[in-house]
Parts: structure tokens; C-alpha cells; sequence
């Protein structure tokens, strides 16, 4: 499956789920997103990406960027420096607000 000219991809993912996990939060955030990928062929399930129109490229990427869930998806459970449990998937501790990667780099 070939994605049409026009759209852009603004993620990729090993997992189904977390593309479409993306697609959903960026459709609910106002941009309409295509997950391409998610089929198994001779050679195993490709990666998974998520495309947008291509005028609507930056708007997802600041949704990547702004919104935790959208750029972590993919992250385990994890314990917070505080030591909290977090659930997969997020990447905020909801006890803290810690971020999961803060003691690797910062933007
Ligand atoms: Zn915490």
C-alpha cells in the first residue's frame, strides 16, 4: 500500500496499535491522519506509519510534540522518581507530572 503524494509521514511505529493510537489523538485534535502499513505480507508486518496531508504536517508535528501521549505511545511502564507506578503509554507520572525520559535529555 503506497500512500498518496500528498500526504506526509509524521510517524513510525513497529506497532499497529500505536499508530493508530496516534491517528485517533491527531484526528481528535483536528487532523485527519492515515495509518499506512498495518498488514502483513510475505516479509512480516512492515513498519507502521502514520501520514497526513502535507498541510497539515506541522499541526501534527506540534501535536506530536505538545502532547505526551501522542510522542510516547510506544513507552513501557515505567516508576517515577517519586515512586509511582505509571501505565504504559504514558509519559507524564500522574502523580508528579515527571516526565519518563527526564533524566536521559530535554529539549
Ligand atoms: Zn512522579
Amino acid at each position: 500500500m503506497r500512500a498518496p503524494d500528498q500526504l506526509a509521514q509524521v510517524a513510525g511505529f513497529s506497532s499497529s496499535i500505536s499508530a493508530h493510537s496516534l491517528r485517533i489523538l491527531l484526528e481528535a485534535n483536528g487532523v485527519r491522519a492515515v495509518v499506512v502499513g498495518d498488514v502483513m505480507n510475505e516479509t512480516g508486518l512492515e513498519l507502521v506509519s502514520v501520514y497526513v496531508h502535507a498541510s497539515q504536517v506541522e499541526t501534527a508535528m506540534v501535536i506530536i510534540r505538545e502532547i505526551p501521549a501522542a510522542s510516547e505511545v510506544l513507552i513501557p511502564a515505567w516508576r517515577c522518581l517519586c515512586g509511582a507506578d505509571v501505565d504504559a503509554g504514558f509519559h507524564c507520572c500522574w502523580s508528579c507530572g515527571r516526565e519518563a525520559e527526564e533524566t536521559s535529555s530535554e529539549e
